[in-house]
């Protein structure tokens, strides 16, 4: 069973894009997942097109159609199909390791992506639209939103990932940061690796990884530390 992507956009040429090369894109060329763009503006039913109208009590920008992206998101997932909907946006709950992990279980996802202001509410809620956020800052529209939430589901689906431990022992799976990591030259700059690395002592060297995990994330994301652990 192969992870099911439609993409519903105005840019369908963006995709697949970076997921098109690398990990990703061998992945798609082998079938562990595939990606269909949909062209939003197919589904519009006037002469010119149009997907998007002013905002319903004044103020700037235009808003997408709520007719136009239901039939879309129709067309994309039909009565029956078990992929959950989502909408990229920056009023969404902010995408996690374990929502990640949860979609890369499951068969697939429909993803919208906005542009202009946003989206008329009415579909948000005929349709049952998930918001996701990929962070507190606002893009130009969902495209690149939907490509990071993409490269972070593909790298966990079984095969894609050379190395699986690796991907076990990542930040945030663990609800901490990772350590710091090196490798050769043993000096560079007359800095030294850490000894303790180099040691060959495999219970110290887990001991060290695990207290530069938890000062890092001390530091850097105590948000984390009070926060349940994202996966047992
Ligand atoms: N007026 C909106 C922002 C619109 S930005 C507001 O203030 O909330 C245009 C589109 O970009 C959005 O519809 C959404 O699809 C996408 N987008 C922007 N920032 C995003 C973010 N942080 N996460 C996910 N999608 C985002």
């Amino acid at each position: 069973m192969s992870f099911a992507a439609s993409v519903l956009t105005l840019y369908p040429e963006m995709f697949p894009g970076a997921l098109g090369l690398s990990l990703a894109g061998r992945a798609l060329e082998a079938g562990t997942w595939s990606l269909d763009a949909i062209q939003i503006r197919d589904f519009a039913t006037d002469r010119h097109r149009t997907v998007d109208d002013t905002p319903a009590g004044g103020g700037a920008g235009m808003v997408m159609r709520a007719d136009v992206l239901a039939k879309a998101i129709d067309h994309a997932s039909p009565p029956g199909d078990a992929r959950p909907r989502l909408l990229m946006s920056p009023r969404g709950k902010p995408l996690t390791q374990a929502r990640v992990r949860e979609l890369a279980a499951g068969p697939g996802a429909v993803i919208l992506c906005g542009r202009f202001e946003g989206v008329d509410q009415r579909v948000i809620d005929a349709r049952g639209l998930e918001e996701v956020s990929i962070g507190d800052f606002i893009l130009s529209g969902g495209e690149p939103a939907a490509l990071v939430l993409l490269d972070a589901v593909v790298r966990l689906l079984p095969g894609v990932m050379g190395n699986a431990v690796s991907g076990e022992e990542e930040s945030f799976e663990n609800g901490l940061l990772e350590h710091p990591h090196y490798t050769r030259p043993q000096e560079f700059e007359g800095r030294p690796i850490p000894d303790v690395l180099i040691s060959g002592n495999h219970k110290k060297i887990a001991e060290w990884r695990r207290d530069q995990s938890e000062r890092l994330t001390k530091e850097r994301r105590p948000d984390l530390l009070s926060a349940q652990p994202l996966v047992k």
